[in-house]
């Protein structure tokens, strides 16, 4: 575990990302985004992925392609999907592995939504350990009454399903931009679901962020700000 000790873990804010593209040194580098639902993961994995030009890599989209690509994995893939079943850590790993080797993973990727297990997380960081990969763990600490309020506001359009956040004044949208239809909030999003869905997060999550931690020495606990974490941090790290 020598390569992943030299790595650091940030605890950011959900906030804007860094607006300089970084000139990466050789070795390759590994973002794992850690983040509960309504935490704006996907936004900070999308703003990340402009700004330092590494690749973003979700579990869920590298699943759908897989099948699409109807390949050997891709078919042992379709078959546990459409049985309903969870895909095995050993499929998940498979194509992980398979990802990050190809050639714009050369410089580093973003890891959103993996590992989700401690199995998985023990599997990758031997993975990245191997490769010499140096990773730097990106921990999105938002107040979980600060997202139940942000989604509570939330509204989708039943027609075309785009989703709406609150308007400028922190209400919530009342119809469609596009057709007119009156928007409605989602089951997923009422109050007494997200705090449901964060607290199987948490269950969930816990012992794979207490293992990647340990791995991950030392944190970086005193970057906890809104605003110069991100700005900050892939700067400061990726030109170690
Ligand atoms: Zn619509």
């Amino acid at each position: 575990m020598k390569d992943l000790r030299r790595g650091r873990a940030v605890f950011a804010d959900a906030a804007p990302a860094c607006d300089a593209r970084i000139p990466l040194e050789m070795s390759q580098v590994c973002l794992i985004l850690f983040g509960a639902p309504g935490s704006g993961k996907g936004t900070q994995a999308k703003l990340l992925n402009q700004s330092l030009g590494l690749p973003h890599i979700s579990t869920g989209d590298m699943l759908r392609e897989s099948v699409q690509r109807g390949d050997e994995l891709g078919q042992k893939v379709k078959a546990i999907l459409a049985s309903g079943a969870l895909v095995s850590d050993e499929v998940v790993n498979a194509l992980v592995a398979e990802r990050i080797g190809r050639p714009d993973c050369k410089q580093g990727f973003i890891l959103d939504g993996y590992p989700r297990t401690v199995n998985q997380a023990k599997i990758v960081s031997q993975m990245l350990n191997d490769r010499g990969v140096r990773v730097l763990v990106v921990h999105l600490k938002v107040d979980y009454n600060v997202i139940v309020d942000r989604l509570a506001v939330r509204r989708q359009c039943p027609v075309c399903k785009t989703i709406y956040g609150a308007s400028e004044a922190g209400l919530p949208v009342t119809a469609c931009a596009a057709d007119g239809t009156s928007v409605v909030i989602r089951e997923d999003d009422r109050p007494e679901v997200v705090r449901q869905r964060l607290q199987n997060y948490d269950n969930q999550t816990a012992p794979v962020l207490a293992f990647v931690m340990r791995r991950v020495i030392p944190p970086w606990t005193s970057m906890a700000t809104r605003q110069a974490v991100p700005k900050r941090f892939p700067k400061a790290w990726l030109l170690r």
